[in-house]
């Protein structure tokens, strides 16, 4: 409906001027992509904003944002054609497919009532409650959620929310409307109260960065400038519990560029029983796979060489939307232990971990640790399933 008078609505919001609006509006459909639709255009260096314009609008292009982490535009392009002829063109490094990606978790049940604290499991397994037992130790590592936004009322989430950003609709909240990213959020740092749960470190800082809609998936363009966002924003972890079964070049640049810059990049290993999913699988990002409480392996775990790390993500208990609370399960649940593990340690001093001697931690750093201090499952040392084992979270933060 909505595709069918796309060109002409489009026309008309050309004509009249309309151009910010566009991707608000109509750029949700991913139906538009065999006559063109939203691309990833990545320049050559040195352009300014007014030679882009120019060169989108030679070919019926328009721009939606900008990716300066990797020196691209999200556009919209009118057909193939018009891709062709702009990645021909001088100054345009490639077009690629601003490709859909996915949130990696499903709920199981959900309730609406805040039950008295109880620590989940999964809490439990990776020893994290043993990091502060005497309550809240003070904890201003940043983590970013990547994610479906983060609920704005959670009870047992606010506190520890510190900012946050719609990338699909930046004059839109980033509450979530999915659940979803609130589950992963719970899980990084659910406060250690009375009420729901508590998550691996209840005193991280948390930034709610919305890159994926109510049903859980969003273009890799909103994810990018997501990244971008928390990077902005002084994230040094990034929890990416989303994929693709496919990668590009420019999301492995994006995520290559976060680690690089000194950012932690945690990613689900993928819920397919297959192959390690992008962007985990890329080496710059710590790829997480499931286990259940028995501590195997979840059948719908990716797996393969690309797992670096496995951590609980079978019937996990955590904060949702609303003030809600609920168990849902996914290689989407594994990765915030990670994440929270990796803010934990962010947290202590680096000593004997610093290899480039520049006294501080370094993501590669950070995750030689949580290797080394993980607990071996599957076959010893490294394997494709657990990849160095189950993170454990105390392990992790000893000297
Ligand atoms: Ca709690
Ligand atoms: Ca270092």
């Amino acid at each position: 409906m909505i595709t069918i008078t796309f060109n002409r609505a489009l026309s008309i919001l050309l004509l009249a001027g309309i151009l910010v609006t566009v991707g608000g509006i109509f750029l949700t459909n991913k139906a538009i992509g065999e006559e063109g639709g939203r691309k990833i255009v990545v320049w050559q260096t040195g352009l300014n904003e007014a030679a882009k314009d120019q060169l989108l609008a030679k070919h019926g292009g328009v721009k939606l944002k900008n990716l300066s982490l990797v020196n691209g535009s999200a556009v919209w392009l009118p057909n193939k054609a018009s891709e062709k002829a702009l990645g021909r063109g001088t100054g345009v490094l490639r077009v690629e497919e601003d490709i859909l990606m996915s949130a990696q978790g499903k709920p199981s049940s959900s309730a609406t009532t805040q039950p008295p604290q109880t620590l989940p499991w999964g809490i439990d397994r990776v020893d994290a409650e043993l990091v502060w037992p005497s309550g809240n130790n003070a904890d201003p590592v940043k983590v970013a959620i990547v994610d479906t936004g983060i609920s704005a009322t959670h009870p047992d989430l606010t506190a520890n929310i510190k900012g946050g950003y719609n990338a699909i609709n930046p004059t839109k909240s980033w509450n979530d409307d999915n659940g979803h990213g609130s589950h992963v959020a719970g899980t990084v740092a659910a406060l250690n109260n009375s009420i729901g749960v508590v998550g691996v470190g209840p005193a991280i800082d948390l930034l709610a960065v919305k890159v994926l809609n109510r049903q859980g998936s969003g273009f890799l363009s909103d994810v990018i400038e997501g990244i971008q966002w928390a990077m902005n924003n002084n994230a040094q972890v990034i929890n990416l519990s989303l994929g693709s079964d496919s990668g590009t070049q420019t999301m492995h640049d994006a995520v290559a560029a976060a680690h690089n810059a000194g950012v932690v990049v945690v990613a689900a290993a993928g819920n397919n029983g297959g192959a390690v999913i992008y962007p985990a699988a890329y080496p710059e990002v710590i790829a997480v796979s499931a286990t259940d409480s028995n501590n195997l392996l979840a059948s719908f775990s990716s797996r393969g060489p690309e797992v670096d790390l496995a951590a609980p993500g079978v019937g996990v208990l955590s904060t949702y939307k609303g003030t809600g609370y609920a168990t849902m399960s996914g290689t989407s649940m594994a990765t915030p232990h990670v994440t929270g593990a990796a803010a934990l340690v962010l947290n202590t001093p680096v000593g004997t971990y610093d290899a480039n001697g520049n006294g501080l931690w370094d993501p590669s750093e950070v995750q030689q640790k949580l290797q080394d201090r993980a607990t071996d499952l599957g076959d010893a040392g490294f394997d494709n399933l657990y990849g160095w084992g189950l993170v454990n979270a105390y392990s992790a933060v000893q000297p």
